[in-house]
């Protein structure tokens, strides 16, 4: 998708401290970390967000999770690490390329904010 941020990424076209490529997806560094390890989960496919994600999109979404806990086993936060999702504006969605948050390394509050 032209002028997607995660889609240039992707590509290739953006750098970005990526961690893990597959065919489906690529997992890079956040820019502006939240916690000590803060990894982003993108699926190679241009998908708005979660809300826009499609049925047939159910086994991009699996492989997706289970590519997080691989992950955070190999960042070495596997015994406790939060996957986060910010679906929509309203709750904190600023980049329109359905991503997920791979967040550990310190503890964790609950509610979010
Ligand atoms: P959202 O707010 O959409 O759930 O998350 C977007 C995330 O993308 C934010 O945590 C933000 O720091 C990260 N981000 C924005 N621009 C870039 C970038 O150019 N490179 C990387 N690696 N992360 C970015
Ligand atoms: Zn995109």
């Amino acid at each position: 998708m032209k002028d997607c941020l995660f889609c240039k990424i992707v590509a290739g076209d953006v750098p970005a401290r990526k961690v893990l490529e597959d065919t489906r997806l690529v997992a890079f560094h956040d820019v502006n970390p939240q916690a000590p390890v803060h990894v982003l989960i993108v699926p190679r496919k241009h998908v708005a967000s979660l809300d826009d994600a499609a049925d047939g999109d159910r086994e991009l979404l699996g492989h997706v999770l289970i590519a997080a806990r691989d992950l955070a086993r190999e960042l070495g936060v596997g015994s406790g690490y939060r996957l986060v999702v910010n679906c929509g504006a309203d709750a904190g969605q600023s980049v329109f390329h359905i991503h997920f948050h791979l967040l550990g390394g310190r503890g964790m509050g609950w509610p979010p904010g």
